[in-house]
């Protein structure tokens, strides 16, 4: 059993409650971490911690040098992503295969935004008052909030700190009371890497007992969140009392679109990717499938006959394709929504339990499960399920496609097969979706900007442009007139 402290101004210290809880392991089921239970006190002495480091440390510090302190960084994630990646499984039993490759990866968005670092610049506006100089500069907001869920811990984390620091601010880190130990193993990366102290600090704990406090925080200047449209929600309303800005990546609907032109087999695998891949727990999951009727049961039949020979089981496994369910929590409800499209009048072509065969060791498995005769207005068509449960609605044409496609409240990403590039091109205009993936799905880049459209969120994350989702614009005047002008007219 390993106890984990909370890491705060460079130190790893007890919780001020003293208390912690257990994180298990949902492949085994056995718990096998202690992680510290933080609050209101502790979020405190973090957000301190942070302001200092802030004014003394890492705002005089030159934007090159924090740069190359990221590259460090980077490197060391390379370096462990291997245990880095071991980790994550153990905690939230994603497939080793994606982990190992995700960890190494993110070391991408540390040296990308350390690069970043020295070339945030303002502009010299050509103004149209004479004997005056207009010039703006981009200036960090000091402390930021960095909220993340229990999916991709070390993923979402490095789409939030990496261009929050290479901005100039100091962070404080809440991960999911469900996923804690990579973020805090990742601390010691933070420390080795040379850091100042206080520049990042870590807080564990829940969403009310920490999560809110630091939202609230009054020297919290920003919040960064990903996480469900329901928690989005409530910080967006309390961030609007203090008039805070945030990052907001919520859920998603996605719908996954073929047409009868499209190369099926490169469909059905896309399909596949969507849905099942990391047990359906992504947010980008392609859980609404729209089908071409022309095509509509001669796809299901492939669909069905490539899903169910998925091996389910030890996520450490090279061979296998479907891991346990993250949390006991997200087990209910994916159970819960099966039944409900059962209730609704779905057909349940594939899968449609819990799994309990070989390798179901900590008894958290679901049946990859296939719905079709779905409509769009049902429940499993409109609400996040989380899981790997596909909904397959058909349409006659393009048109349909769009309509269906974006009668949803959601808006996170929507993928389209076909072979016609007009209407590839036609598509990704009309999809009311942050992200549109043709003859592709689920690929992502430190290098593109990812985010929802509607209840899927506010602001992006990763490419060149999210840097500014963690500065302020300030517009400075000079004047170099002679004359004093009215004081009693404008400028
Ligand atoms: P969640 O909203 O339950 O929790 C996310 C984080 O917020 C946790 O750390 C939690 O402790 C904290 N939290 C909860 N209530 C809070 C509050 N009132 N104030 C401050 N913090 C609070 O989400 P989850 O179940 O951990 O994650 C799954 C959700 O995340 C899904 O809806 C998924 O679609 C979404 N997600 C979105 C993206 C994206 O980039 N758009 C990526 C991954 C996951």
């Amino acid at each position: 059993m390993i106890r984990y402290d909370l890491y705060i101004n460079g130190n790893w210290q007890k919780p001020s409650s003293g208390n912690y809880f257990e994180s298990d392991n949902p492949y085994s089921g056995e718990v096998w971490a202690e992680i510290a239970k933080g609050n209101e006190e502790d979020v405190n002495l973090a957000v301190i911690a942070a302001k200092n480091a802030f004014e003394e440390h890492w705002e005089p510090m030159k934007p090159t040098e924090k740069g190359k302190i990221l590259v460090r960084l980077a490197e060391l994630i390379e370096r462990d992503a291997v245990r880095l990646g071991e980790i994550e499984v153990k905690d939230n039993g994603k497939l080793f295969a994606e982990m190992g490759a995700q960890t190494k990866y993110l070391a991408e968005w540390y040296r990308y935004f350390g690069g970043l670092a020295d070339k945030v610049e303002g502009a010299v506006i050509p103004i149209d008052k004479p004997g005056m100089l207009n010039y703006t500069k981009y200036e960090p907001f000091g402390v930021v909030g960095l909220i993340t869920p229990w999916n991709s811990p070390l993923l979402l984390l490095a789409w939030k700190l990496a261009p929050a620091l290479a901005a100039g601010n100091t962070a404080v880190i809440k991960p999911s009371e469900f996923t804690s130990a990579s973020t805090l193993e990742f601390m010691s990366l933070v420390e080795e890497a040379g850091f100042p102290s206080g520049v990042i600090n870590c807080v564990t704990g829940f969403g009310l007992e920490v999560g809110q406090p630091l939202v609230d925080h009054k020297d919290v200047s920003k919040i960064a969140f990903t996480g469900s449209d329901i928690s989005g929600q409530k910080i967006y309303e309390s961030a609007a009392k203090k008039i805070m800005p945030v990052t907001l990546e919520l859920g998603g609907k996605s719908p996954n679109i073929v047409f009868n032109d499209a190369d099926m087999d490169a469909a059905v695998m896309g399909v596949i990717s969507g849905i099942f891949a990391a047990t359906g727990q992504t947010c980008i999951a392609g859980s609404r499938l729209l089908l071409h009727e022309d095509i509509h049961d001669e796809f299901v039949t492939k669909l069905v006959s490539v899903a169910k020979e998925a091996s389910i089981g030890d996520p450490m496994m090279e061979t296998t394709n479907v891991g346990p369910v993250t949390t006991e929590p997200q087990f209910k409800k994916i159970i819960d929504y099966i039944d409900i499209a059962k209730k609704e009048g779905a057909t349940c072509v594939l899968g449609g339990k819990k799994y309990n065969g070989p390798g179901s060791k900590g008894n958290r498995f679901v049946e990859p499960t296939i719905f079709t005769n779905v409509n769009n207005s049902m429940r499993i068509a409109q609400e996040e399920v989380f899981g790997p449960v596909l909904a397959i609605i058909r349409f006659k044409d393009e048109k349909e496609a769009i309509k269906i496609g974006n009668d949803i409240l959601f808006g996170l990403a929507a993928g389209v097969w076909t072979s016609d590039i007009g209407r590839a091109l036609r598509m990704a205009d009309k999809l009311k979706a942050g992200t549109v993936w043709v003859n592709t799905y689920r690929a992502v880049s430190y290098m593109s900007p990812f985010g929802g459209y509607k209840r899927s969120g506010q602001g992006r994350e990763s490419g060149q442009e999210c840097i500014k989702e963690f500065l302020e614009t300030k517009s400075v005047w000079i004047s170099h007139e002679t004359s004093t002008a009215n004081p009693f007219i404008i400028k």
